[in-house]
């Protein structure tokens, strides 16, 4: 628990969502979540919401791929990452719809 000193209501600590590749901190709606479950398995999470440890990346193809190039996702996770996750992670940004902002 946080106690905050000038006596405001705590309030639940909310991580910076950074993203592994390009290290930009978004807002956690723009940044694909990867969970490492508690049983050792790594997935994308869809919801936001899967316990576990959790790494994010830009729904970007070029931040993937620097993630890839730097191990970010090991790095991050402290888990080999099975090639397939990376092939799983490009075919779900290219069923997001395009970024308009
Ligand atoms: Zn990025």
């Amino acid at each position: 628990m946080v106690r905050l000193e000038n006596g405001a209501r705590p309030i639940r600590r909310t991580r910076p969502r950074t993203c592994i590749g390009c290290g930009t901190e978004s807002p956690k709606k723009g940044l694909i979540r990867v969970v490492r479950k508690p049983d050792g398995s790594v997935s994308i999470d869809p919801t936001g919401k899967a316990p576990g440890r959790g790494a994010y990346l830009c729904a970007s193809m070029e931040c993937l791929r620097e993630a890839k190039k730097r191990k970010a996702l090991f790095r991050c996770l402290k888990v080999e990452i099975p090639a397939s996750l990376y092939d799983e992670i490009e075919a779900y940004i290219a069923t997001l719809p395009e970024r308009t902002d």
